[in-house]
């Protein structure tokens, strides 16, 4: 096969080809848990996970991609670690990102659990749990916010949306190398947050105390739940205190992903300032 061009690998067209099938496979969970890969979209993306020191395993080049700086590195880099870098037509680039506007550079990385106990809790003044996260937007958005608001890092209870689906790492836009990304059973949170040195906070609609009225000690882990159910008595029990954010009008509730951003700042924000 012809390279074209040649500083970008070789030229894929067919929708066929082994490497277009594996990575269209990743849209898949079962595909992601028995590769340990996800796919990530844009020239932004891969500069952040760059900068974290993470590389892409395959680099796809769309032949309308400009030329840039970035874009430059990312190839080095790939080919540096012992990645495959390799263009490919924009129907190939719709195909695999499921879009008729694709982002024209492609690129598939390792995930990167961190294990529970290999967290530092000191290492962060705020920490995030979710418990049963079933929206990827909602998942993607607080690991966004989380890295925004200098948390740090994202523990997944029970069982969770991908954080590397395809949808959840799109709305990270980047920030899932910044934090740390965990997974525990209910149980196995339990037992771990027991040793947990700082506060502990539930976020609950049938809380009596504010937001931001909760005594904080750093590093604080805020607690979230699920979108339907909320947060259950267990975890909740768990916790020094629970809150709640004034309802003001109508609606009944916030938005999982809202509801967390909020939090996330009022408790760096109050532990900043005392
Ligand atoms: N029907 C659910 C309930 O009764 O909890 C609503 C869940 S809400 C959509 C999803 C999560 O966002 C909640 O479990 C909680 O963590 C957080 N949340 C939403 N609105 C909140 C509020 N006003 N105060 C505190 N937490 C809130």
């Amino acid at each position: 096969m012809s390279a074209y061009p040649p500083d970008q690998g070789r030229l894929i067209t067919s929708l066929t080809n082994e490497t277009v099938k594996a990575v269209r496979a990743l849209h898949m969970r079962k595909e992601r848990e028995a590769t340990g890969l996800f796919l990530a979209e844009g020239l932004k993306f891969i500069g952040e996970a760059l900068d974290q020191g993470r590389t892409p395993t395959t680099l796809l080049v769309g032949m309308e991609a400009r030329a840039h700086p970035l874009l430059d590195r990312a190839i080095a880099e790939t080919r540096r670690t012992g990645g495959d870098v390799v263009t490919v037509t924009h129907p190939i680039l719709e195909k695999i990102s499921r879009r008729e506007n694709p982002q024209t550079v492609l690129a598939v990385f390792e995930q990167a659990f961190t294990r529970l106990d290999d967290i530092d809790p000191a290492s962060a003044p705020c920490w995030v749990a979710l418990e049963q996260v079933r929206d990827p937007g909602n998942l993607g958005t607080i690991i966004r916010t989380a890295d925004a608001a200098g948390c740090g890092g994202v523990i997944l209870i029970g069982d969770c949306v991908d954080p590397f689906s395809v949808e959840a790492v799109r709305a990270t836009m980047g920030s899932v190398f910044a934090v740390a990304i965990a997974r525990a059973t209910p149980e196995a949170f339990l037992t771990w947050r027991a040793k947990w040195s700082g506060s502990v906070i539930g976020t609950r609609l049938d809380a009596t105390h504010g937001y931001r009225d909760a005594p904080l000690s750093a590093p604080t882990l805020i607690l979230m739940g699920n979108e339907q159910a909320g947060l259950t008595d267990s975890l909740a029990s768990a916790c020094d205190v629970n809150v709640k954010i004034p309802m003001r009008g109508r609606a009944d509730s916030l938005n999982l992903a809202v509801a967390t951003g909020i939090m996330v700042y009022a408790v760096t924000d109050a532990l900043a300032d005392s």
